[in-house]
């Protein structure tokens, strides 16, 4: 919150990283003030949303493969893409007002990240779906951007800068310099490949029928890129795919990080194709400034390790990665008065 003197009134602006996974907001001088699954229970076969209170969020992830018949718990964002416009605004809607409540501020302005992979429709419906949610003017930031300055990177200086944020649904590679992406690759494995691979593997290997969330647990407890530390074991369960009865088994970090091998390779090929394209000035750069990782998928153990084996390059993760292009989002509304023009803000730029 601070005061805005040009308007006289406590604002409460916001940045938000609208994410596949996660949705963060960050309020102007407060920080990070909301961190919620990006995760909508909808009446199955419908676009209608839940009224009971607990329809978006926390309380719907814990939902997901768990819904009654009539219920569906859905991620609007899943693939990168908006899948979804009706139930991505109402997420977005509910997001803004959790955070704005019924203060009586002026109505926010909001700095939204979007993946850079999205397309002009999906653009608007953001922008609408913001507008709606009473936000008197809407910023969009390109995903990279926004993880490159909340990463702290020198973004305006005529420095090559690459960052590599692994969300869920998308993973985005860019280079940045004078304050502008000179390439990029959106692509759509990520973090929800990884959990696909171990389902995989779990099915192939032992035919036992895993969860979302179960898999999701057995990658961030024993899962890695390549091998750290001690090997370990975890206890799974599941449901037999012969006998249909529930049973336990147990696997390596070996086997996991095995089963990994696939998506974090197509990883690997997005980050060295952007380097390939990239200007000889600006590679030259990198020798030097190296590769950032954000986004939840790069606390992924060995990840690091893999890419700067597979480029020769020094890669760091950025701090707190879960947060970086939520924080970059903060940090736009902090120069929104010298930025505005800069960013998207005009659905005729669109
Ligand atoms: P998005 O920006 O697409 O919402 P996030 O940056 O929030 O995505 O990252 C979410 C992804 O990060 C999920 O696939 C989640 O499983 C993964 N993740 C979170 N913590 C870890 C961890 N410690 N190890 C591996 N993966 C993780
Ligand atoms: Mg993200």
């Amino acid at each position: 919150m601070f005061f805005d003197w040009a308007l006289g009134w406590f604002s409460l602006d916001m940045g938000i990283d609208l994410g596949t996974c996660n949705t963060l907001v960050c309020v102007r001088g407060q920080g990070i003030v909301l961190n919620e699954p990006s995760v909508v229970a909808v009446r199955k076969g419908t676009n209608i949303v839940l009224q009971n209170g607990n329809a978006v969020g926390l309380t719907a992830k814990e939902m997901l493969g768990k819904t009654p018949g009539s219920i569906t718990a859905i991620r609007p964002l899943k693939d990168g893409v908006i899948s979804d416009f009706e139930i991505t605004e109402a997420m977005l809607a509910y997001f803004i007002r959790k955070v704005h409540g019924r203060r009586r501020f002026i109505k926010p302005r909001v700095v939204i990240a979007i993946p850079s992979g999205i397309t002009a429709v999906e653009k608007q419906a953001v922008f609408h779906s913001a507008m709606q949610a009473q936000a008197r003017h809407v910023y969009l930031v390109l995903e990279p951007m926004a993880a490159a300055i909340g990463a702290n990177l020198p973004i305006n200086e005529a420095v090559g800068s690459m960052v590599v944020d692994i969300g869920g649904g998308t993973t985005e590679v860019a280079i940045i310099s004078l304050g502008d992406i000179a390439v990029s690759e959106s692509i759509r494995i990520a973090g929800d490949n990884f959990d696909e691979a171990v389902t995989n593997h779990m099915k192939k290997t032992y035919n036992l029928m895993i969860g979302v969330l179960s898999a999701e647990k057995i990658k961030i407890e024993i899962g890695s890129a390549s091998p750290v530390g001690p090997e370990t074991t975890m206890e799974v369960r599941g449901r037999d795919m012969i006998s249909g009865l529930p049973r336990k088994c147990i696997v390596t970090s070996e086997e996991i990080r095995e089963a990994l091998q696939e998506p974090t390779g197509k990883i690997i090929d997005a980050v060295t194709h952007t380097l390939e394209h990239a200007e000889p000035e600006l590679a030259a750069d990198l020798v030097e400034t190296g590769i950032t990782l954000a986004g939840g998928g790069s606390l992924l153990r060995g990840i690091d390790k893999v890419i700067q084996q597979a480029t020769g390059l020094p890669v760091r993760l950025a701090d707190d990665p879960l947060t970086c292009v939520a924080r970059g989002t903060g940090l736009v509304l902090e120069n929104i008065e010298n930025l505005k023009d800069a960013l998207e803000s005009d659905l005729d730029e669109m």
